[in-house]
């Protein structure tokens, strides 16, 4: 087995198609009195590449969603940029040919960005090697196509470019498998957006794997085997099924013995809402606010994000709406805000802390949220509580934007319910103290497994150590359902973990009243809720928290799965 990154779920077993990188370099000096030809050329060709994928972002948008549309928005954005363009041309202008140009100035970017601390920018390397290629290719003359592939394959490659992820079609994919990559680089989030499971950062897999092998990838556990022996390909061609899930209604989450769990989806974008309704969604369980302030110089203001929230919080037609404040800082920074340099940034001013930190702008988004919630079941939620006095500071805000808007006249919700994620194990372990003063709580597993068990979510390397079924994490989360209860609040869970049908299950065990997951998730975890009964669940749950290790852990309920013909 060879291991990688998890970077979208599903495990499927199939013959491989490895792609080769593009060969060949272009020369670097233009016959002379060509430059103003070269330049024409490239003007030709940038025009081209914009129509190009001003069409690949529209049609992503109508197939996939307008969350990874914006990601060829974003890669025209890049091609209109006035500096770019210039050095471009400056090359040109020096006698250099328009091919040779492009490659080098984006190879020039290319490093600058990979060789930034934040992850996320070091990711976005790869859009610039991708924009590359395409600007190439129209200047050699020919546009660039996808990997031709006949029949469902696995596809293997050093490096996948969200043009090629986004044309590969899902149906013809059974999943794809990357030497290098994150789990935030845009390839990742494409395929978990087409459902395609993958593994990506697997080291050399693209040197390894011949066309024509067979290959498994278990896109939950970032596993990947080339030739399996008949013991591995036993063990997982029950689970390669999962690709191939029957239709869903859509319809609630009840057990076999008549329990109700509440399903919600996570979204990111107003835009999602829709997204989340069609799978079924009975409310978002969480709103990343963030990404209204991403991407842009400067802070938006109350209108855009009034506007913004209001838009969720109509879509969503009265079901519940959970707007998290901006959870910025980590490895979210934020250009409008002014920000220390950090030594462990997850471990600094980052989410609450942030906000309180410029409670400004911090009043600004309350006020916005308040004013949503006139127009829906619209909830507030705090990220990553360590302190009750931190939700006593963020409350007087609140409390002094109610004031503000009642003198102004503006029609707003005073009585919003207001919640806090559960990300800091201190707070998971003094839940009961926390339930006295927050309405209600949602655990934020991805935070709350790198936190209790001291393992960076980002890193590349730790993979094997970051583990959400530790019977440690499992505990945590059992005191924050028991709290819930006894004070008769609402629980739910929003990280990735509700995802996994083993940490769903243990989920509902573990007397979780909501999962929250991303749309696309939805139907498996309905279905695996419908298949089980409640009681097995607190069954497994109470023997998986006496269980030596995350490991063992994750044998008791995969081997109850089997049983009942879940796909795991
Ligand atoms: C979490 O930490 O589990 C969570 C949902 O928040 P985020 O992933 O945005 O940090
Ligand atoms: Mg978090």
């Amino acid at each position: 087995m060879h291991s990688g990154i998890a970077a979208s779920e599903g495990v499927a077993v199939g013959t491989a198609v490895v792609l080769k990188n593009r060969a060949g370099q272009p020369a670097e000096n233009a016959p002379p009195g060509r430059a103003a030809a070269e330049e024409a050329r490239f003007a030709a060709a940038l025009a081209a590449a914009r129509d190009e994928l001003a069409l690949l972002a529209a049609d992503l948008a109508a197939r996939v969603g307008e969350g990874e549309g914006a990601i060829f928005a974003a890669h025209i954005a890049i091609l209109d940029d006035d500096e770019l363009r210039r050095e471009i041309t400056a090359k040109i202008a020096a006698g250099k040919t328009a091919a040779w140009s492009v490659q080098a100035v984006f190879a020039a970017y290319r490093e600058a960005f990979a060789a930034l601390d934040d992850p996320y920018m070091r990711e976005r390397a790869n859009d610039l090697a991708d924009l590359a290629d395409r600007l190439g290719a129209h200047l050699a003359g020919d546009a660039p196509s996808g990997p031709a592939v006949a029949g469902a394959a696995v596809i293997v490659a050093h490096t996948l470019t969200p043009s090629a992820t986004a044309r590969l079609d899902p149906a013809a994919t059974l999943a794809l498998v990357t030497a290098t990559g994150g789990p935030t680089s845009h390839t990742a989030i494409l395929a978990r957006a087409m459902g395609i499971p993958a593994v990506v950062g697997v080291t050399g897999i693209d040197r390894l794997v011949r066309d024509g092998d067979l290959v498994i990838v278990d896109g939950r556990r970032g596993l990947v085997a080339v030739n399996p022996d008949q013991a591995t390909l036993a063990a997982y061609t029950g689970r390669a099924a999962v690709r191939t899930a029957p239709a869903d209604d859509g319809g609630p989450a009840v057990t076999r013995d008549g329990h109700r769990l509440a399903l919600w989806a996570n979204i990111g974008r107003p835009a999602d809402a829709g997204r989340a309704l069609r799978h079924g969604a009975e409310g978002i369980g969480l709103f990343r606010s963030e990404f209204l302030f991403m991407d842009r110089a400067s802070l938006p203001d109350e209108e855009e994000q009034f506007a913004a929230y209001r838009q969720v919080a109509q879509a969503m037609g009265g079901r519940p709406v959970v707007i998290r404040t901006l959870d910025a800082g980590g490895d979210k920074p934020l250009p409008g805000l002014d920000h220390p340099a950090e030594a462990n940034p997850f471990l600094g001013l980052r989410a609450i802390r942030l906000s309180l930190a410029h409670p400004g702008p911090f009043r600004l988004q309350l006020r916005a949220v308040l004013r949503a919630a006139a127009y829906g079941d619209v909830r507030l939620m705090y990220p990553m509580i360590a302190g009750v006095d931190e939700l006593a500071r963020a409350n007087a805000l609140l409390a002094a934007c109610k004031a503000e808007l009642a003198a102004a006249g503006l029609p707003h919700n005073p009585a919003l319910p207001v919640g806090m994620m559960v990300e800091v194990p201190a707070a998971a372990a003094a839940a009961e103290i926390f339930a006295r003063h927050s309405d209600f709580f949602s655990i934020g597993t991805n935070d709350l497994i790198q936190y209790s068990l001291a393992v960076d979510r980002l890193d590349e390397n730790l993979g094997h150590l970051y583990r959400p079924l530790d019977p440690g994490v499992l505990r945590l989360i059992a005191m924050v359902a028991a709290a819930a209860l006894a004070a008769g609040k609402h629980a739910g869970v929003c990280g990735e973990m509700a995802a996994d049908p083993a940490g769903a299950l243990l989920l509902l065990g573990l007397g979780l009243d909501e999962l929250s997951v991303s749309p696309a998730s939805l139907p498996a975890v309905r279905r695996l809720v419908r298949a089980v009964t409640l009681a097995a669940a607190r069954r497994l749950a109470a023997e998986a928290m006496a269980l030596d290790s995350a490991a063992a852990v994750r044998e008791l309920v995969e081997t109850y799965l089997r049983e009942i013909n879940i796909d795991i």
